[in-house]
């Protein structure tokens, strides 16, 4: 499925490389799974789905992620804090072959102030969750629900920090009750699911019923769920983990954590770094109410260029 073509031309070919994504995979006799890792060439490259590259992954196994607060009080900061954890622990529940998954995540107590992503090298971090009423201004692709970034070195694929963007101008966000959402209502537990796969390195699966599905409607809160093809991807990167210890420090971002934003990051992550790819974004109508089909995310890989000796 092809998106509309966008106006920038560097946005045009990463599309392209999307809709020729999707052609292979379709062709691909003994593919015997749906989901997609996150790659190093995938950031560079704007594939939707590479097969080559280093697979991203965090190599540590006890991650924590930091809410921003919103400039609304509706949910409340109580329960957006809540269906945060939700979400992770949606993740962090899954079993790899009868095992624990040995991933630990954990939000912190405190919260981030910082709205905008970010990674710094040489200082403390945050893996942030921002809230966006100008989305738009920021020039993020209007049809995404979210946008997350994750920051990974370019030669092992690791991942250091990652941040999820989240709009606010698609709709009311709300946390629907018995997973029944109003007319025009965004449903938070479904986005943030999605772009927690995001986080811990996948990318959009081909299966529609996934909750790693690119695309999602108004209202939809079928993403708060995993399937077994979503399960069967984080297992293929942490399925071999053994059980996370985690003390309290060990949650802490590299560089420790701070609440405000990284000191020596880049101005601009995607225009310093060049890298990242858009999933397929565009408009389709349903036939029905609510027309609007979206990407419901895409996730932005960011490279570091250093040298590691460190290797998983
Ligand atoms: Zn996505």
């Amino acid at each position: 499925m092809c998106a509309e073509p966008r106006s920038s031309s560097s946005a045009s070919r990463l599309l392209a490389f999307s809709c020729a994504c999707a052609i292979v995979l379709a062709c691909a006799p003994t593919h015997a799974f749906a989901y997609c890792r996150l790659t190093t060439t995938m950031a560079l490259a704007g594939l939707d789905c590479a097969n080559d590259g280093m697979p991203l992954y965090w190599a540590r196994q006890c991650i924590s992620y930091s809410v921003v607060p919103r400039q609304s009080d509706t949910p409340s900061l109580v329960a957006i804090r809540d269906v945060v954890d939700r979400s992770f622990a949606t993740w962090s529940d899954v079993q790899c072959n009868g095992h624990a998954l040995g991933l630990g995540l954990s939000q912190t107590s405190e919260l981030s102030q910082c709205d905008t992503p970010g990674y710094d090298e040489k200082g403390p971090n945050a893996n942030s969750i921002i809230f966006l009423t100008d989305w738009r201004a920021r020039d993020l692709p209007r049809e995404a629900f979210g946008l997350t970034l994750v920051w990974h070195d370019e030669k092992t694929g690791e991942i250091f920090d990652a941040d999820m963007q989240l709009n606010e101008t698609l709709g009311m966000l709300d946390i629907c009750k018995n997973a029944s959402c109003a007319d025009g209502t965004v449903d938070l537990q479904n986005i943030i699911t999605h772009e927690a796969g995001h986080f811990l390195g996948l990318g959009h699966s081909s299966l529609t019923n996934a909750c790693m599905y690119g695309k999602a409607k108004l209202g939809e809160t079928s993403k708060r769920f995993l399937a077994r093809d979503d399960e069967d991807g984080l297992c293929a990167i942490y399925g071999d983990l053994g059980t996370a210890s985690c003390s309290a420090d060990g949650y802490l971002p590299n560089g420790g954590f701070t609440s405000a934003c990284p000191t020596n990051a880049p101005a601009s992550a995607a225009s310093s770094h060049g890298g990242g790819w858009l999933c397929s974004v565009g408009h389709a109508a349903d036939g029905g109410a609510l027309a609007t089909l979206s990407a419901l995310a895409a996730a932005l890989t960011l490279a570091i260029r250093r040298r590691r000796s460190r290797t998983r």
